[in-house]
């Protein structure tokens, strides 16, 4: 049994019990083992990794690659040289898109992505789309954030080179049917490429029983510090796909009109690396490894439950998603009625309590819903359950602090 107020002791941002963080969609917050192990690495190994042939530069190169094999193992890859270390997932997605995509989609193919993408699983194929002369197909979902059977039936289809698709829903916390989507996206000769942003944080990732080809995540939003995260992408594909960025350290042998390029997975890591990030990473899946997915799974349903079950019979309260509040990933999104989501959170906030609201960088999920913005709490596994309480208690107030009488 894990306990919980040790596990939020480890993170130093949580010891303000006036706080409530309740955006974790967005950013997680950082233990202090995962600080520690970035602050470790600048005091006793920096040096420019896979350059210098010296010790310190020696030991950032290690450090630099033990984070990968860790990455590779904790998603199921089968082994480092099928992990391309990128700022986060939008970069990831990015990589793909310039480096397969524009070398292998043609007029007449069709990319499919579901209409609940974050934006960062929608632009990079706009582009491909734009440069080939491809067609961007939509999955459509149902008003609880679920695509129906037919969705994927009738779309994906032999003309499709690709389907592109978040496994958790940055808006509704649904989980996607990949190992299913996948199966059928094969069958019609194409690829599958998973964001895995959401899902990477909060559930046990088996890139290879999923049936990826592509997946991305970023690091932020699972303990890890900004500016790492990664893309898995099977080893056969990688070792086709030119480089999508280029310069230092991805070469192999320069000459003055050419070059060669360095060895999987370098030939993707152009410029100098985050090996500070990397390590930071490595440190937070110790971390989530060590704490185990099986109660942060619980740990999120129960306070999801007890923020949906407290919201869902309130009069001016629309929530969205499914029904079930154990299909929501830790996720309720929600609007309330004459408020503006902007609104809500600068009251919650004015109560110390921390959601997000806007358009979640999904404009065309919120086009579907017919909604110009919503409000967003989403939680970890550190929240507790006198947070959503509290949280509750505080959404209480929204109204009559903006004027209404009940
Ligand atoms: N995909 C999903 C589903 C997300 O929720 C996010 C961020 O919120 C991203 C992609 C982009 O992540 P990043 O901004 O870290 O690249």
């Amino acid at each position: 049994m894990m306990d919980l107020q040790a596990i939020r002791s480890d993170f130093p941002i949580l010891a303000d019990p006036e706080y409530i963080y309740f955006d974790n969609a967005a950013t997680s917050q950082r233990p202090r083992q995962v600080l520690e192990a970035v602050e470790q690495f600048y005091k006793t190994t920096n040096a420019n990794p896979l350059r210098g042939l010296y010790e310190w530069s020696i030991g950032a190169t290690e450090a630099y690659e033990n984070a990968r094999e860790k990455v590779a193992a904790f998603i199921g890859a089968k082994g480092p040289t099928e992990i391309v270390f990128t700022r986060n997932a939008t970069e990831s997605i990015n990589l793909v898109a310039y480096s397969w995509g524009l070398a292998n989609v043609q007029e007449g193919d069709e990319i499919v992505v579901s209409v609940m993408e974050h934006h960062s699983n929608i632009l990079p194929w706009q582009m491909v789309c734009k440069k080939t002369g491809a067609k961007l197909i939509f999955l459509e979902c149902d008003k609880f954030g679920k695509i129906p059977e037919q969705e994927y039936t009738d779309k994906i289809g032999p003309k499709t080179k690709l389907v592109a698709i978040t496994m958790v829903s940055n808006v509704f916390g649904i989980q996607n049917p990949i190992a299913d989507i996948a199966k059928l996206a094969h069958a019609n000769g194409a690829l599958l490429m998973v964001d895995g942003a959401q899902a990477a944080p909060h559930t046990k990732v088996d890139v290879k029983a999923l049936g990826a080809d592509f997946f991305a995540f970023s690091g932020h939003k699972m303990l890890a510090p900004f500016g790492i995260g990664g893309l898995y992408a099977r080893e056969e594909l990688l070792d086709k796909m030119p480089p999508f960025l280029t310069g230092g350290e991805m070469i192999e042998y320069v000459t003055r009109q050419d070059a060669t390029y360095a060895e999987l997975p370098h030939k993707f890591e152009a410029g100098t690396v985050n090996a500070a990030g990397a390590v930071g990473l490595a440190a937070a899946i110790d971390y989530l490894n060590e704490i185990g997915f099986d109660f942060i799974e619980e740990q999120e349903k129960k306070i999801t439950r007890i923020l949906y079950e407290g919201m869902k019979d309130q009069k001016y309260i629309t929530l969205f998603g499914s029904e079930n509040p154990d299909e929501h990933s830790g996720i309720v999104t929600f609007n309330i009625e004459g408020c503006h989501p902007h609104d809500v959170s600068s009251v919650l906030d004015s109560e110390k309590v921390c959601v997000r609201a806007g358009h979640h960088c999904a404009q065309p999920l919120l086009q579907h819903l017919g909604v110009n913005a919503t409000a967003r709490a989403s939680v970890y596994f550190y929240n507790t359950e006198q947070e959503a309480e509290r949280f509750l208690e505080s959404l209480s107030h929204v109204r009559s602090w903006l004027g209404y009488a009940d």
